[in-house]
């Protein structure tokens, strides 16, 4: 026992002396509570244009089962993000990827190679497919799909971020993960743009408020989380870019 309890220490110091070395050219993924059984994980990506910009999935957790929705941006934060789950005690039961970009799908080979269950819907599975990219082990078709007993449950709006982005809608907790279709408040532009249905986008968020009611809290594929106004945002920042 009292082996570990030298070892440990110094293992912990070695991690914190790489990542300080890493952090040069690596901003850490982070994890921090939404809501009872709710984890924001944000991962970060540098691009030359427009610096750090952050991507967010979540971790339900139910009864120390956990399921990730959308895999962080990169291979080495999605082991991070592994390692945090198993530190938690919690079984890692799959994960479900929000659309074929690689800010929810970039972990899925790893995932995969850890025979941790992978879904996709089949829409962005062909794409995943066509483009020669990871497949999720699993997809399914039609517009909605329930997992971790029905407390993680994906749904098809139609187009807009994307031709095949979905939300997740966790029941329990009236959250809204948005994904990429829906834009938070600190966004007042469309973001990426080169696969999107522009003309189809406010439809697919109308028919998110429709089908959801009352949303307690919205989680945005990127930027911080809000409330439901955060679609009526996404509405406006929609129009405004249609009319230019
Ligand atoms: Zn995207």
């Amino acid at each position: 026992m009292n082996k570990y309890l030298v070892v440990l220490p110094l293992l912990f110091t070695l991690a914190v002396c790489q990542h300080l070395h890493a952090n040069e050219v690596h901003k850490p993924l982070r994890v921090e509570p939404l809501t009872d059984g709710v984890y924001v994980h944000t991962s970060y990506k540098h691009f030359e244009r427009s610096g750090w910009i952050d991507s967010n999935g979540l971790v339900v957790v139910h009864q120390d089962q956990a399921f990730i929705v959308d895999t962080p941006w990169s291979e080495t934060d999605t082991e991070l993000l592994l390692k945090w789950i198993a530190g938690q005690g919690w079984q890692l039961q799959g994960s479900i990827s929000t659309h074929f970009h690689d800010d929810r799908t970039a972990g899925i080979a790893l995932l995969n190679s850890k025979s941790i269950p992978t879904y996709t819907s089949k829409m962005t599975d062909e794409i995943l497919l066509e483009k020669g990219k990871t497949r999720a082990l699993n997809s399914f078709s039609g517009e909605s799909f329930e997992m971790l007993g029905g407390r993680v449950q994906a749904f098809y709006p139609g187009e807009g971020h994307a031709k095949d982005n979905l939300v997740i809608w966790l029941p329990e907790q009236q959250v809204l993960f948005g994904g990429c279709l829906i834009r938070s408040f600190e966004w007042g532009s469309l973001g990426f743009t080169g696969d999107a249905s522009i003309g189809r986008w406010a439809s697919s968020v109308q028919k998110v408020k429709d089908k959801f009611n009352p949303i307690t809290l919205v989680v945005p594929g990127h930027g911080k989380p809000g409330d439901a106004t955060m679609l009526d945002h996404t509405m406006g920042v929609v129009e405004q870019n249609t009319n230019k």
